[in-house]
């Protein structure tokens, strides 16, 4: 895993969003009913790309994150980086 999500913002719609992030996880609770929501930035994982969109479990809205996981190559492992700063949740 090279991708760390560790001191990064999130934004949504311009504004920023309150986030629980580890690693290249992150929790967030739906803009819309509440219900917690959960990203995982790897390959074919909950909210790593428009295609493999999260949903949320209370209201159905779906969501991802970008850059989306596979824009740019994964950092080796042992040298976690960010994929961009702020992040944007979609
Ligand atoms: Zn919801």
């Amino acid at each position: 895993m090279g991708w760390t999500f560790t001191a990064v913002s999130f934004q949504r719609g311009g504004k920023t969003a309150d986030v629980h992030a580890d690693g290249n996880n992150v929790a967030w609770k739906c803009e819309e009913c509440g219900w917690p929501v959960l990203f995982v930035y790897q390959l074919g994982r909950f909210g790593s790309s428009q295609s493999r969109a999260t949903t949320c479990r209370g209201c159905k809205k779906t969501y991802y994150l970008s850059p989306e996981y596979g824009t740019q190559p994964e950092p080796a492992a042992g040298n976690p980086q960010a994929p961009a700063n702020p992040m944007q949740i979609m």
